[in-house]
Formats: structure tokens, sequence, C-alpha cells
């Protein structure tokens, strides 16, 4: 079997290190708050090109903590607009819901299925605060046009950089494309820990130091709480844990980047769609999305011949229980995205032997 990931074998690659960084929290008798958090917010936002990041204790709150600050700004009121992609994971539309505001929805350009820059202009209203560009799959959004349109109408810029850790667009990374942006560390993510774990990266201090005490009850000082706050703190194992793998990032998304462009250069059988690179320093490949109007059928066929997929996401967020306010509205490209995509297996364990089997089934596929 060609698993679609193999967290096993993944972090196997760095185990000795990472019992070493694990064995050291333990023996240092220091869980929360201590050296590991701050010399990874150093360190992430050193590789991210920010001045600050701020370990949280996920990436649904990394994005919820940004919106929740802005609002202590007094930026961003209730019943506010966001702007954000019709086609993304559920958690960037939960972030906006639970801060009381408004998700409106905007479809993707059907070739890279990122937001379509050319279809937010007219969504903006005189309630628009944010625009939420989600860096999806681990390609970078067209952030030119999206940070023009966010100076034209004074929006702030808030990036969903969960799929996107390392991924460039011009001379600058996922998480220093905008104001603000939230990054999750979920163990399948390119930069996992061995458990949850988040951040939000910023060139602005006063908005970073807002975050850092939201995510301690409110509060900058021990016992005094500016803020009616929560507790989502990234712990001390799980940042010696991103210690040890942030190191070896670069070279992760360097063998996806491989095997990626294998894929790319090999796949060769029309009934399907590969995926739309601008640039080859722009993807990061979190996720190497194909589509095909037999989705169903080619997962099967391929699952016959031993090789897991995955679709993400399989329904839309507009057609989720969850929000039923939306259950009558059309989304047609989001809703032929959800209909036709499936995830390739693609990781840095992945060895030459299985991409080749793999795209020899896939090419016999009629
Ligand atoms: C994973 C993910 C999140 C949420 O991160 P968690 O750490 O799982 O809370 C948000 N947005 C996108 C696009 C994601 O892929």
């Amino acid at each position: 079997m060609i698993p679609f990931l193999d967290l096993k074998s993944l972090n196997a690659q760095y185990r000795n290190e990472l019992i070493e960084a694990c064995t050291k929290v333990i023996d240092s008798g220091w869980y929360v708050q201590g050296n590991e958090c701050n010399e990874f917010e150093k360190e992430f936002a050193q590789y991210c090109g920010t001045k600050y990041a701020v370990g949280v204790a996920n990436g649904l709150d990394a994005l919820i903590l940004i919106l929740r600050a802005y609002k202590e700004l007094g930026f961003i009121n209730n019943g506010d607009e966001v702007i954000v992609p019709s086609n993304t994971y559920i958690a960037s539309i939960l972030a906006i819901s639970q801060n009381d505001l408004v998700p409106v929805l905007v479809e993707p350009d059907l070739n890279t299925y990122l937001i379509d820059s050319n279809k937010i202009e007219e969504k903006i209203t005189s309630k628009t605060k944010a625009i939420m560009p989600v860096h999806l799959y681990g390609q970078t959004c067209d952030m030119d046009k999206i940070n023009e349109i966010a100076k034209k109408y004074n929006l702030k810029v808030i990036e969903d950089s969960a799929q996107a850790h390392g991924a460039y667009y011009k001379d600058k990374r996922a998480g220093n494309l905008g104001d603000a942006s939230g990054f999750s560390f979920y163990p399948g993510k390119n930069l996992g820990a061995l458990g949850d774990g988040g951040a939000v990266t910023t060139n602005d201090e006063e908005l970073s130091d807002i975050i850092r005490a939201l995510g301690n009850y409110g509060s900058h000082k021990k016992y005094e709480n500016l803020y009616k706050g929560v507790n989502s703190r990234l712990d001390e194992i799980q940042s010696a844990m991103l210690n040890v793998k942030l190191r070896y990032l670069d070279n992760e998304i360097e063998k996806r980047r491989e095997i990626a462009n294998y894929y790319l250069n090999n796949i060769k059988n029309d009934k399907l769609i590969l995926p739309n690179v601008r640039k080859d320093d722009n993807h990061v490949w979190h996720l190497f999305v194909i589509r095909t109007d037999k989705r169903d059928e080619l997962q099967k066929y391929l699952l016959d011949n031993n090789i897991q997929t995955l679709i993400h996401y399989p329904i839309a967020p507009h057609k989720q229980d969850a929000y039923k306010e939306w259950c009558n509205d059309k989304y047609l490209v989001s809703e032929q995205i959800h209909k036709e995509v499936l995830s390739l297996p693609i990781s840095g364990v992945q060895n030459l032997e299985q991409t080749e089997k793999l795209v020899e089934v896939i090419n016999n596929y009629e």
C-alpha cells in the first residue's frame, strides 16, 4: 500500500532528536511559557521574515485571536464582514463566525483553487473590514491584487497560512504577505507538531502584544486582566518538537517539490487535470490535488491498486449543516471543485519507487 501520509515514518526520521528534546523539557520541570516556546517564536518569525510570532494552541485559535485582537483595537465590530474563499477548510470560516462576524464567501479560481481576486471587489460593503486569503493546498494567493484592494478600501489582510509554511510570493514568505497570518502545526501539516499547535505571525507589535495577552487569559501581567481572554498557548513539549522539525522544513518542502514535479512531468492521462503552479517556489505542496469528473471511480481504482488518496474537501462549507443559513446559496465553482478533486500521496518520506508506481497506475486508468 502507498499510504496517503505516513506520519510515523515521517517523524521517525528525527526520532533521536525528538526524544532528546522531549527529555530536556521533562527534566526542566517547566512546561508552559518557557524557553522552548520563546526560541520557537523567534526562529519561526525569522523563517517567515516577520518581526513577531506568537505561539498559540492550534491554527483555528491563531485565526480567531487575530480577529479578536482587531476587535479589541476597535478596528472590527460585531456584525462586520470578512471576505473568505468559498473553497477552504471550514476552520477559516469558523474563525470569523466565532467572533460574531459575518463570513462573506468569494468563489475560487478553477485553475488555482485559490480565492479569485477579480471577484473580491463586488462583495465589499460598508461593513467589510478584512480579507482572509487562504493559501490552499500550499500555494500562495494573488497577494499583489488582494493587498491593493485592501489598501483601497482600508481592510486588514489576514492570511490563513495553515497549509503554506515556507511558500513564497515574490521575495516574501507566507505569513509575511498581509497584516497578520495564522499557522497550524497539526501533525499532518508540512510543519507538524506531535499534537496540536499554532502561531500568529505579524510585523505589528501592538497586535502581537494583544494576541499574546488574549491567549493568556487576557493578561499581559500575572493576575492583571486587560481583556476577557482565553487559554491558548503553545506548550513546551510541542515547541521543542517544532524546534527540531523547523530545521528540516526546507528539506521536507524540497522533497515534496521533487515528487510534485515528477507527477507534473510524468502523469499523462487526458481524463485528469493536474494542478497549475504559478512559480516553483510559490507552492510547498501540502497537497497535490488533481481533478476529474469521475473522481469517486478514480479513487476506487487507485485503492484497488493499493494507493490511498483523500479528498480535500468532500463538502463545500456552504453545504455544511453548521451553516444552514447558506444552504440555498450557489457557489458553483466551489461545488464543482468539491465534487471533482482528489489528493494524491505526497510527503518527504515517499520514495521514488512509490512515486513511479503511482504514476504508472494512474497513467493506465481509463
Ligand atoms: C488545518 C487548517 C486550519 C486549522 O488548523 P488547526 O491547527 O487544525 O486548528 C485552518 N485553515 C486551514 C486552511 C487548514 O488547513
